[in-house]
């Protein structure tokens, strides 16, 4: 399966954990967490419309600032969610700074709060000093904080002593073009391939488009090239989990939303014979990881947030994830 979504760990396993998730065709992309982010570009951060912060310690949350500054002059709104708490954090670190001469700035941060049974959403304008706007509060039943046609991003509240947010971002299907058939109707690649996906993903199907053909451009029903091109299969699941006990009750709340996750971004923050201070401090160690993702079944597993303690050893941390991954 071509992958829809690209996913890239910023710093690598050893430093702040924050992944960067772009979809191959578009160009709205998502955070998870943002500490240390300096391993971003401008285009990325300016791309960025959703920001999910798992918990607000330090190493997770203090790259906000960066990416305010990246877009303060973007049209479109930034929104971000987060654990309880979460929009007096957001409020305090806006509130920390002087907003005289933002009268005509387009840019609003939008804070969605993820609590247990609703979401609490407050929006604060850069033409208002950032103030804190009314707050509506929408009530859910399952996980999903935020979908669209092609994407959808479940999150739940799992415990690090403090509330913190195990994501899951997962496509509802997967759209792919079968091998060989463009060549075989006459058809040339070409963005109309992305635009095909985006009618299917929307649900427009009763409509048609203009195919890049051998014969030069041509408007073809979408049905009609459904019925010629393609192949739907199980959507991509990418996960993202860190700063977690290694409980049964985590461990079963995250596995409702990523279990068959293609790609699981983990913690491994200590050696297993570390494991009572990660159980007391709130953290997997590699083989805790290791286990998890092999629960989950998931097919590739990232480890990330490793301890600065392992800075010279990280390789040591992997081989236990691995191989408890693996069940060597
Ligand atoms: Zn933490
Ligand atoms: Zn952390």
């Amino acid at each position: 399966m071509r992958p829809a979504f690209l996913a890239r760990l910023i710093n690598g396993p050893a430093f702040d954990p924050c992944v960067f998730v772009r979809p191959c065709h578009g160009r709205e992309a998502v955070l998870f967490d943002c500490g240390r982010i300096s391993g971003l570009s401008n285009r990325e951060i300016l791309s960025v419309r959703r920001l999910f912060v798992s918990h607000a310690h330090m190493d997770h949350f203090m790259g906000f600032d960066h990416v305010l500054r990246t877009i303060l002059h973007r049209r479109d709104p930034l929104h971000v969610y987060g654990p309880e708490g979460m929009t007096g954090r957001v409020l305090a670190k806006l509130a920390s700074y002087t907003w005289n001469l933002t009268g005509d700035y387009p840019l609003e941060v939008v804070v969605h709060e993820v609590a247990e049974g609703h979401v609490a959403t407050c929006r604060a304008a850069a033409a208002d000093g950032f103030a804190q706007g009314p707050a509506v509060r929408a009530g859910r039943t399952g996980a999903t904080v935020y979908s669209c046609p092609r994407y959808r991003v479940d999150a739940v509240a799992l415990d690090h002593d403090v509330p913190c947010l195990g994501f899951a971002l997962a496509e509802p299907f997967h759209v792919g073009i079968r091998a060989g058939a463009l060549q075989g109707f006459g058809y040339r690649s070409g963005p109309w391939v992305g635009l095909l996906k985006e009618r299917i993903m929307t649900g427009c199907t009763d409509t048609a488009i203009a195919v890049d053909t051998v014969s030069g451009v041509c408007e073809i029903g979408v049905e009609r090239l459904i019925e010629e091109l393609v192949v739907v299969s199980d959507g991509q699941k990418i996960a993202y989990l860190t700063d977690i006990r290694a409980s049964r009750e985590n461990i079963a709340r995250f596995a409702e939303i990523a279990r068959h996750a293609d790609t699981l971004f983990i913690e491994a923050y200590y050696l297993h014979e570390r494991a009572g201070e990660a159980f007391d401090k709130g953290h997997l160690t590699a083989l805790q990881a290791g286990l998890i993702a092999r629960e989950l079944q998931a097919r590739t597993v990232i480890p990330m947030h490793v301890s600065p303690r392992y800075q010279d050893r990280v390789k040591l941390l992997e081989r236990e994830l691995l191989e408890a991954w693996k069940g060597l």
